[in-house]
């Protein structure tokens, strides 16, 4: 069975054949200018960070800010295009962490660029719904599954494999 990982999760909540190229390891990501800026961002935003909050790896996925004492994790974003894929990562994240045994923990989006701030905390329908993104992730995963066709939205066009799906057209 293949891993899944935060980011799996993320694009199965973007489009299921980004996920599915992905997953196969068709990397375009380091093209594009939006996760350059992305990165940047990570690096410049909150300078002092990476000193006070610890990075994580669990169940395959890694999180780069997390507050130990308070159970809190800190996730920064360039945007609100695509919110709920990053809510449903950050979900994710408090999903396994509560699978490890943590009791509790809670996220905040953070949109330095925007100054706002979003609360993300886990329900009784999310702890219901996220077993069953992995296991239709898992199907997308399975080598019997062709790959998905475009969506043609209108974030296609930043997305990085926007060449890849679109050129002769
Ligand atoms: S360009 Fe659009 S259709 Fe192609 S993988 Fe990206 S989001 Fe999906």
């Amino acid at each position: 069975m293949r891993t899944i990982t935060a980011t799996h999760v993320k694009y199965y909540h973007v489009c299921h054949r980004k996920l599915w190229l992905f997953d196969r390891d068709l990397w375009m990501e380091h093209t594009s200018e939006a996760v350059a800026g992305g990165e940047l961002l990570h690096q410049t935003a909150y300078p002092q960070r990476a000193e006070r909050y610890k990075e994580v790896s669990i169940g395959g996925s890694k999180i780069d800010f997390y507050d130990p004492h308070r159970r809190v994790i800190h996730e920064i974003k360039t945007s609100q295009k695509l919110e709920e894929s990053h809510i449903a990562q950050l979900k994710y994240y408090l999903w396994l962490l509560e699978e490890a045994g943590v009791e509790g923990p809670t996220a905040l989006l953070e949109y330095p660029k925007l100054r706002q701030t979003l609360a993300v905390a886990l329900t009784p329908a999310d702890r219901a719904d996220i077993p069953q993104w992995l296991t239709r992730i898992q199907q997308l995963q399975s080598d019997n599954t062709p790959c998905p066709p475009t969506i043609n939205k209108p974030f296609c066009r930043q997305c990085s494999y926007y060449e890849f799906c679109y050129v002769g057209e």
